[in-house]
């Protein structure tokens, strides 16, 4: 098996995927972009009623069928009311942070089609207006998106086309630095479906064929914790392929590592299914480049699977991100290492 990758392949994939608008369950522009992209490559893409996207791929055994997940969808907001002044209040949909995304653009998208550009800001907002502008509580209940527009109504608001049930996403500014750095939004998890689509393109330049019967696939829910309910039922195991992290807890990862999830917020994932991974890891990525981990913080879509009562054993892994949810930064080295790993598992390393 070979082990060149394109380092170019994967950032300039992982640019243009963030740049399209997918929070939390929004998937018509994600869908028409990965369809774009897939049919390039000859593949052919099939979409659940979960609004989950597979690709198939015939492995050389029918044994069992194995699927790689990494999600579409991004942390965003969601309006449930428009305030006198035209401000949007908003819900989160995933694990926002809102001092993190303060005074950040967005996109707010209509339900009519229509998308009006949004400012994240707290209602107490400038320090030259408000004396409690630097103490005051970041919450849902403090933060609003202000309309890019001449907006000083609810009525110029709803003119716009925003109603209660738009939703907005948050733009991702992508910054690549020569040193193979990237600091951009949603790096979660736009890289590790940056990883699966050259997985994809290495299968069909390569002519290799999978061990088994493989499904790739690309939920839209996976940041309110229900991307993997629902598992075709022909699927045996199910590995996400979600960020891994880096802090006090995480001992040997950084922004040039891939991480094997032990066990996360919703307890253990398969003992031998996890080994498997952690041979994998050992067979195919760059010594110290590769670590375990327990990410207690949070979940994946393969144990939402596993909960949800899908007959699967559950996995994951992928790259190691800093300041999740946040500007989140990476290193190219860590996609490179996601890659090995998820090639080693589609070609049956370790069993
Ligand atoms: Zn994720």
């Amino acid at each position: 098996m070979t082990h060149d990758i394109d380092k170019d392949y994967l950032l300039d994939t992982l640019r243009a995927c963030v740049e399209v608008e997918s929070p939390v369950g929004y998937y018509p522009e994600a869908h028409e972009w990965l369809r774009g992209v897939l049919a390039e490559m000859g593949c052919e893409m099939t979409v659940d009623n979960n609004a989950t996207v597979y690709v198939r791929v015939s492995g050389k055994s029918s044994e069992k069928v194995v699927c790689l997940g990494a999600h579409l969808d991004t942390i965003g907001l969601v309006v449930r009311g428009i305030n006198d002044d035209g401000t949007l209040r908003v819900r989160q949909l995933g694990g926002i942070n809102y001092h993190s995304i303060e005074g950040e653009t967005c996109t707010v998208h209509c339900r009519d089609g229509r998308a009006v550009a949004g400012q994240v800001i707290c209602d107490h907002h400038s320090t030259h207006v408000f004396d409690d502008a630097r103490s005051r509580e970041r919450t849902e209940d403090t933060m609003a998106i202000s309309l890019v527009a001449d907006v000083a109504s609810a009525a110029d608001a709803r003119a716009l086309g925003v109603t209660e049930g738009a939703v907005a996403g948050i733009d991702p500014h992508f910054e690549r630095f020569d040193n193979g750095y990237v600091i951009s939004r949603h790096i979660d998890d736009k890289a590790a479906v940056a990883v699966l689509l050259d997985v994809l393109r290495w299968l069909r330049d390569s002519g290799e064929r999978p061990a088994f019967d493989t499904l790739f696939a690309f939920p839209i829910y996976e940041e309110i914790g229900r991307g993997g309910s629902w598992v075709p039922d022909e699927v045996d195991e199910y590995v996400a392929v979600d960020i891994t992290l880096i802090g006090p807890d995480y001992a040997g990862s950084d922004e040039h590592s891939v991480g094997v999830i032990c066990s996360d917020a919703k307890g253990p994932y398969d003992w031998e299914l996890t080994n498997t991974l952690i041979a994998c890891a050992q067979e195919a990525c760059t010594p110290g480049h590769w670590n375990t981990q327990v990410c207690f913080h949070y979940s994946t879509d393969a144990n939402a699977a596993a909960l949800h009562g899908n007959d699967i054993a559950a996995g994951a892994f992928g790259m190691a991100c800093m300041n999740s949810h946040g500007r989140e930064r990476c290193h190219v080295d860590a996609l490179v290492e996601t890659e090995r790993l998820a090639r080693a598992y589609v070609m049956g390393c370790g069993r």
